[in-house]
C-alpha cells in the first residue's frame, strides 16, 4: 500500500468513528515561541489539550508534517528522519483508553484497513512507579483483543510516559505499538530494545495532572493523543526494511545516484532526508530562509551538511535544487505550498550553495590549520562559523572525524556575545516539551486583537492584518498601510489599547461557521483558508476576530501596553512591535 492510500484510509477510518478531519498546520509554529518547528501532530493542538474548546469538536484526526531536529544524529539509520508525516487522532475529554486502543488495533489489523499480521505486533505499556500505578487498564484491553502476554512489555517513565511539559500540567502513561520488520522468525517474547521491532504508533493517555507540590492527581478532563508515522508504516505495509525503500524516497535516492559514481548508502540517506526537510521548510506556508538564527540556522545546517556530503562524493554544484525538484514532484499534490513556493525553494537553495561554496575551501584550509594544534577553541569554532559559514555542528563533526577536541562552551559564549538573542538549539523535542500555552502568550494574543482594532480606528478600515508573531517577550503585528505612522498616531493607538485594558472588558469566545462570523463583522485573516467551524473572539463592543486563540479572559489581565517600534517591512506593509509591562 502506498503512503497516500495509507493517509486516506486513516482519515476515512477515523471519520467513520465520528472524528472531524482538521487541516494540517504549518511547520513553523504560528504563535508558539517555545519550539522552532512543529514536531508532532499534537503540537498545534496544545491549547485544546489544556482545555480550550476546539471549534471542530472533541474528536479530531489529521495528517501533520513534522520536523524533529532532535533526531538529526540518528538520520541514516532505517527509521529516523528529520522530516516526516504524522497521522494522529485525538479525544478532548471524550473517549478514552478502551476506544483508543480498540480503534488502533482495528485499524492496524482489520482486513478492511491495514490488514497487518497480529503475530508481528509488540506492545509496550507503562510499568508503574511511586507516582502512578502500572497501566493494567491498557494491557488488559490489548489482551482482550488477542495480543499475547509475551508480546506486551512494561516500561518505566523514560519510555512510556508523556509530560507534563513544564513543571505542572497534564501528563499520563502511553502505549506504543511495534512491528517485527525482519525476515527472521518473530521471537516469542517481545523485546522493544531489539531494533528489528520498529515503533509505528503511540497512544498517549493524559489522565493525570501534576500539581505544584509534585503530586499526580487524576484529571477532570482526560485526553487521548496519538501519533503514527507515515514513512514507517508505509515501509512495513510494503514489506520493506527501511523508510528509504518506499516511494517517498526512492526517486530522491535515484536522482542522487545519477549525480555521483560513489556508493555511500548512508550519505545518500542523509542527503535525501536533509534536502527533503529543507524543501519543506523553504516551501512552508510560513516559509523560512537560511540564516544564522533560529529556524533559519537549522535550515542552513541541513543544506550545508548535504552540500558537504555531496562534495565528498564529487557531486557537481547546484545539485541541491535538482534534488528539491524531485521532492516537490513527490509531494506537490498533497502539499500545494511546495508548488506555489517552487521558485523560492530553488532560488534559495542555489543561493545558499553558492554562498557556502565561496568560503568552503578556504574554511576547510583554515580548519586544517587550526586543528593541527590538536584542539579547536571556541573562538576558532566561532571564526569558522562567522567568517566561513561553518555551522558549529559541522566543525564538531569534522573535529570528531579527526578525533580532536572542541570547546563548545566557549563557542556558545562567543556566539552569545555576537548575537543579541540566540534561539539556536533552543528547540526542545516536543516529547516533554509541551508549551505551557503560557499566560503571557495568551495575553499577547489578546493585546494583538486590541492593537488591530485600535489601528483601524485611528488609520481607517484599509488596515488589514498581514501577519502576526508572538514570542514570550513581545508581539509583532504586520498590517497594510502605505506610509510611516506619525508619533501622534502611535500615541493614540497606544492609548486606545490601554483604555480598553482599563475598561476590564471580557474576552468572549464563540464557535460558528466562517460565513456566519464574517456576516457578524468578525475580522478574518485575508486569504486564509478556514475549516467549517471556527472560533470568534469578541472583546465586547470593540474587537471581533476569527482566531484559534488562546486568549486572556479579560483585558484587565493585560498590564500596560507599550509600542516599541514601527517600521516598514515591504511596500505597503508596516510592522509594529509591542510589549506588555507588568509593574
Ligand atoms: P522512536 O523512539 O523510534 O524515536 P518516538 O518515541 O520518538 O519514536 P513518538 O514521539 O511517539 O516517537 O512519535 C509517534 C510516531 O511518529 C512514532 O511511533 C513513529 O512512527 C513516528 N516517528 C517519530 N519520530 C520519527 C522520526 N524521527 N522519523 C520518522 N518517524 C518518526
Ligand atoms: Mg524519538
Amino acid at each position: 500500500m502506498k503512503a497516500s492510500e495509507l493517509k486516506k484510509k486513516y482519515l476515512e477510518f477515523f471519520k467513520s468513528k465520528k472524528h472531524s478531519i482538521i487541516k494540517s498546520s504549518p511547520l513553523i509554529p504560528e504563535n508558539d515561541p517555545t519550539v522552532l518547528f512543529t514536531t508532532a501532530g499534537m503540537h498545534p493542538l496544545v491549547p485544546h489539550l489544556l482545555g480550550v474548546e476546539h471549534p471542530e469538536g472533541k474528536r479530531l484526526a489529521d495528517v501533520q508534517k513534522c520536523i524533529r531536529t532532535g533526531d538529526i544524529d540518528s538520520v541514516g539509520d532505517d527509521t529516523h528522519l528529520t522530516f516526516f508525516e504524522m497521522l494522529g487522532n485525538w479525544s478532548l475529554g471524550d473517549y478514552f483508553k478502551k476506544e483508543a486502543i480498540e480503534w488502533s488495533f482495528e485499524f492496524l489489523t482489520s482486513k478492511k484497513w491495514l490488514n497487518l499480521d497480529i503475530n508481528r505486533l509488540g506492545i509496550t505499556c507503562f510499568a508503574g512507579d511511586k507516582d502512578a500505578p502500572k497501566d493494567e487498564e491498557a494491557s488488559k484491553i490489548w489482551l482482550s483483543l488477542g495480543i499475547k502476554k509475551e508480546r506486551i512489555a512494561f516500561l518505566p517513565k523514560e519510555d512510556n510516559w508523556w509530560g507534563p511539559a513544564g513543571e505542572t500540567g497534564p501528563c499520563g502513561p502511553d502505549t506504543e505499538m511495534f512491528y517485527w520488520i525482519s525476515d527472521e522468525p518473530v521471537p516469542k517474547v517481545f523485546n522493544p530494545k531489539d531494533k528489528k521491532w520498529v515503533e509505528i504508533w503511540n497512544d498517549v493517555f493524559m489522565q493525570y495532572t501534576k500539581t505544584k507540590e509534585g503530586r499526580y492527581e487524576l484529571s477532570k478532563q482526560k485526553n487521548v493523543d496519538t501519533g503514527m508515522g507515515v514513512e514507517r508504516t508505509a515501509c512495513i505495509l510494503q514489506g520493506k526494511k527501511t523508510v528509504y525503500d518506499t516511494e517517498l524516497f526512492l526517486p530522491i535516492i535515484k536522482k542522487i545516484k545519477e549525480l555521483t559514481k560513489e556508493e555511500n548508502e548512508k550519505y545518500f540517506r542523509i542527503i535525501a532526508d536533509h534536502l527533503k526537510a529543507s524543501t519543506f521548510i523553504l516551501g512552508d506556508e510560513r516559509s523560512i530562509i537560511p540564516s544564522n538564527l533560529g529556524q533559519g540556522y537549522v535550515l542552513r545546517r541541513l543544506i550545508r551538511k548535504s552540500i558537504r556530503l555531496g562534495k565528498l562524493m564529487n557531486i557537481k554544484d547546484n545539485f541541491t535544487s535538482e534534488i528539491a525538484k524531485v521532492v516537490i514532484d513527490i509531494y506537490k499534490k498533497e502539499y500545494q505550498e511546495l508548488e506555489l513556493n517552487k521558485d523560492i525553494i530553488i532560488n534559495e537553495l542555489n543561493k545558499e550553495e553558492k554562498k557556502f561554496n565561496e568560503t568552503l575551501e578556504s574554511g576547510l584550509r583554515q580548519f586544517e590549520k587550526l586543528s593541527s594544534k590538536g584542539a579547536i577553541s571556541g573562538k576558532d569554532a566561532f571564526i569558522l562559523f562567522s567568517t566561513f559559514g561553518f555551522p558549529f555542528e559541522m566543525t564538531e563533526e569534522l573535529a570528531k572525524e579527526k578525533k580532536i577536541k572542541i570547546n563548545k562552551k566557549e563557542f556558545d559564549e562567543e556566539f552569545k556575545k555576537h548575537q543579541e538573542l540566540s534561539r539556536v538549539g533552543a528547540e526542545k523535542t516536543f516529547k516533554g516539551g509541551l508549551s505551557e500555552a503560557s499566560e503571557i502568550t495568551a495575553r499577547l494574543h489578546t493585546a494583538t486583537h486590541l492593537l488591530h482594532a485600535a489601528l483601524r480606528k485611528v488609520l481607517g478600515e484599509k488596515v488589514q492584518q498581514k501577519g502576526s508573531n508572538i514570542t514570550a517577550e513581545r508581539l509583532r503585528f504586520d498590517f497594510s498601510f502605505d506610509r510611516k505612522l506619525t508619533d501622534e498616531e502611535l500615541k493614540k493607538v497606544e492609548s486606545i489599547v490601554n483604555e480598553k485594558i482599563k475598561e476590564k472588558l471580557p474576552v468572549i469566545k464563540s464557535i460558528t461557521s466562517p460565513d456566519e462570523a464574517k456576516k457578524e463583522g468578525a475580522l478574518a485573516f485575508f486569504g486564509h483558508k478556514y475549516g467549517d467551524k471556527i472560533s470568534v473572539y469578541d472583546i465586547k463592543g470593540f474587537s471581533k476576530e476569527i482566531c484559534m486563540g488562546p486568549h486572556a479572559e479579560n483585558t484587565s489581565q493585560l498590564g500596560k501596553f507599550k509600542i516599541l517600534k514601527e517600521e516598514g517591512v515591504a511596500s505597503g506593509v508596516r510592522r509594529i512591535k509591542a510589549v506588555l509591562e507588568f509593574i
